[in-house]
Parts: structure tokens; sequence; C-alpha cells
């Protein structure tokens, strides 16, 4: 089902990304991950797409693996970078004849370990590129990747919402945001983005600081403020990981307290792969928000 036909109505929903684990050995673990967060009754969940394709296969298996096993929406993470206009596709057709509806369209991080590499020598160079390429299919629901606090290449917050602007009006449905901790990125990228007419669902996507040090690591890399409160917080619990989940945990739940109270309709959740986080945290959240299903 088309994830862009989903968004109706005045109810308030959640959606999970997982990422391909990395064996087959891994179904059944990462099933009842899928299972457990079931109960929630997601709009759709998503599966991650390795820099460069390097988890072009596993993100495909996983996807159908969730389709094989449950009913819930599913949406393939794709980016373009280093991708040629025939692998694209032959993934795009693959996906049609499986049933997977709707794309995360994204250019994807440039290589680390490629010397020189010049991503205006690729086929597409841009994740609009991806989103015309797509689109061109009539087929999928399109959604792309925004960033409350800017994109970490973009050279300027406003140059940033130009290109967002653009590659919306390729053809995307809706956008999920970079994670965010600070509820004040999120309300002022709504503000910007309204005043470029920008006006497909927003859909912010909260990750649970369940880790401090690797998450710092990562939301320095992808230009995401963690708090000073929240990081002093937590730092004299390095060694106590479950109660700096439970930190992490508590911190999302006013964060998305706040969201909702703000009238936010949408929640897309990094879940790591983990059922626990996510699964309190909406628990917490309770009867304002659920339409939790029983099993
Ligand atoms: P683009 O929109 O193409 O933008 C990339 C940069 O180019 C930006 O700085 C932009 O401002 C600039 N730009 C855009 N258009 C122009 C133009 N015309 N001229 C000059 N500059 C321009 N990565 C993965 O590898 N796999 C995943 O599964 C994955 N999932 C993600 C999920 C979410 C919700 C988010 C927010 C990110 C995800 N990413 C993933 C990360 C993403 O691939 C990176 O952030 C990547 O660096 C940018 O991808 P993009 O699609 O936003 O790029």
């Amino acid at each position: 089902m088309r994830i862009s036909d989903k968004f109706k109505g005045d109810e308030k929903r959640v959606s999970f990304e997982f990422f391909p684990p990395k064996s087959v050995e891994s179904r059944r673990p990462f099933m009842n991950v899928v299972n457990a967060l079931k109960r929630y009754d997601p709009l759709y969940v998503s599966v991650t797409y390795g820099s460069g394709g390097s988890t072009r296969d596993r993100t495909g298996t996983t996807l159908k693996w969730i389709k094989e096993e449950t009913d819930l929406t599913v949406m393939s993470h794709l980016t373009c970078i280093g991708a040629t206009t025939s692998s694209i596709d032959a993934l795009l057709k693959d996906y049609m004849a499986s049933g997977i509806d709707n794309i995360l369209a994204m250019r994807g991080d440039p290589p680390r370990d490629v010397a020189d590499f010049d991503p205006a020598k690729g086929e597409f160079r841009f994740a609009r590129d991806l989103v015309a390429f797509i689109k061109r299919c009539k087929y999928f629901s399109i959604a792309v990747a925004v960033y409350p606090e800017g994109h970490q290449e973009s050279p300027s917050i406003e140059k940033d919402m130009e290109y967002t602007k653009a590659k919306i009006d390729e053809g995307a449905d809706f956008a999920i945001t970079q994670m965010f901790f600070d509820n004040r990125y999120y309300y002022d990228f709504l503000d910007r983005a309204a005043k470029e007419g920008i006006t497909i669902p927003i859909l912010p996507g909260i990750m649970p600081i369940t880790d401090c040090r690797k998450i710092e690591e990562f939301a320095d890399f992808c230009n995401a403020t963690i708090p000073q409160d929240i990081k002093k917080k937590m730092e004299p619990l390095l060694d106590k990981p479950e109660e700096m989940r439970k930190l992490g945990v508590e911190y999302a739940v006013r964060q998305c307290e706040d969201l909702l109270d703000g009238g936010v309709r949408y929640l897309h959740f990094y879940t790591m792969n983990r059922a626990d986080s996510v699964g309190e945290i909406l628990d917490a959240l309770g009867s304002r928000f659920l339409r939790k299903q029983s099993g």
C-alpha cells in the first residue's frame, strides 16, 4: 500500500525504521523486534540502505521477510550516489514485482574510503535526480530526507531549504527529518518550509538516546545538536548503560509529548533494531497517542 494514500483523517500514527540484519540467521531475532513493535500499529516500517548500495540485497531481503510474515506497509530506503540508472531501474522492477510500493529516495553519503570521489561524474548527482527517476515509474510513493538543522554539506540554511524544495517538487509525497533533540529546530524548519510553499507531511525523526557516546559521534557527523542539559545528565552514567537508556527514554517521552502538544500527528522512530526503548516511549505516551492492538 502506498503511504501517500494513508495520510488521512486526524489520527496519530508512528513509523519505525530498521536496518537490515547482517545474516540470514538473524531473521528470527529481527522479526521478533518487528513483531514486538507491530502492536503499535505503525503507518509503515522502513529498512535502511547501506551507503553506496552496500546492503542492496540485504535491504530487499529484509523488506521481503517483513512482507512475508506481517501485513505491515513497508518502505525501502534507497541512495543513488555512485549508482547507475540501469542498476536502479533493475531494483525498482524487483520492488514492483515484490509489492514494495514506497521508497525513501536519497543521495547518500560520498564513500569515505575512495580518494577523490567525484559525485558529479555519477549518473545521479542529488536526491532530486533519484526522485525524478522514480517518479517516472508512476508506481511508488516517494519520501525524501530533510534536515531541521541544515544538511552537513549545505553552505547555508537558506540554500538547504532551496534544495529541499527542489527535491520535493520533483514529486515527493512526504519527508522524514534527520534526528533532532531540541524541538525548536523542527518547529523552525516547519515554519521555513511553509514559507517556501512546502505542503507535504514532514515527519519528525525521533532517536532515543540510549548510548550517549555513540549518538554524540553520529550526531556530530550529521549536524544534530545534543542539548547540554541532557549531555550533562548522561555523562556520569557512561558506565551504567541501563540507567543511561532509561534517561534517554524519559527524554524522548518529553520530546514526543511536546511534539504532540504542538499538533504533530506522525512520529518516525529510529529503532536501532530494538523494541525496548521505543516500546517504553510509546507506552508512556499511552492512550493519547496509540491505536494499540493486541498480539
Ligand atoms: P540531497 O538532497 O541530494 O542533498 C545532499 C547535499 O547536496 C545537501 O547538502 C544539499 O543541500 C546539497 N544540494 C542539493 N541539491 C543541490 C544543488 N542543486 N546544488 C548544490 N547543492 C545541492 N543514508 C544512507 O546511506 N542510507 C540510508 O538508509 C539513510 N537513511 C536516512 C534516513 C533519514 C530519515 C535521513 C534524514 C537520512 C538518511 N540517510 C541515509 C543519510 C543521507 O543519505 C545523507 O544525509 C546524505 O548525505 C544526503 O542525502 P539527501 O538525499 O538528503 O541528499
